[in-house]
């Protein structure tokens, strides 16, 4: 129901759960998450959001060295913000593509990539009144972080 609250975290675990073979292949996921964050509509849409996010870590991993790597999610409050973030250990984004990887069917994948990940993510966060941001370490890793507005602590 839209005008309700639901638990930040059902939508991260299903999101977990959901991506978990395409996770696991490639790397050792870590969550930490904070409790008591309630966020805004409905768990379906947030988790197809870290389901994006996740599945692109893994992705970008399986695209590196080879080598096995990290996922890490983390979520946590700052003021009446739910602050996610997902890193990687991938092979990181160079700085002049940044720019263009939100816009719809922007992929680097080929014809094996719809380049809609992104895109719908933010339309879905944004619609939610949260914004969603990226930075990136060519060689470092990559790390995605989406606010949400969460339901104000009691005073
Ligand atoms: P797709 O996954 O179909 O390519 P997305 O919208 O999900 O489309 O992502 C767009 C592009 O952003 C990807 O093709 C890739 O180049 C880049 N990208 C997204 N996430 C990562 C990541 N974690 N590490 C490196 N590159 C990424
Ligand atoms: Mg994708």
């Amino acid at each position: 129901e839209d005008g309700g609250w639901f638990d930040l975290n059902e939508a991260i675990r299903s999101a977990l759960r959901i991506a978990r073979i395409e996770t696991t292949q490639r790397a050792d996921v870590q969550a930490q998450l904070a409790e008591g964050l309630l966020v805004r509509g409905s768990p379906g849409p947030v988790s197809q959001v870290f389901v994006n996010l996740l599945v692109n870590a893994a992705q970008a991993i399986a695209e590196g060295a080879g080598r096995r790597g990290e996922i890490r999610v983390t979520t946590r409050r700052e003021a009446d913000l739910a602050v996610i973030e997902v890193s990687d250990t991938g092979p990181g984004i160079p700085s002049e593509l940044l720019p263009r990887l939100f816009q719809p069917f922007f992929t680097t994948k080929g014809s094996t990539g719809t380049g809609l990940g992104l895109s719908i993510s933010r339309n879905i966060v944004r619609r939610l009144g949260g914004e969603i941001a990226v930075r990136s370490v060519p060689g470092d890793g990559t790390v995605f972080t989406v606010s949400l507005p969460a339901r104000p602590l009691a005073e």
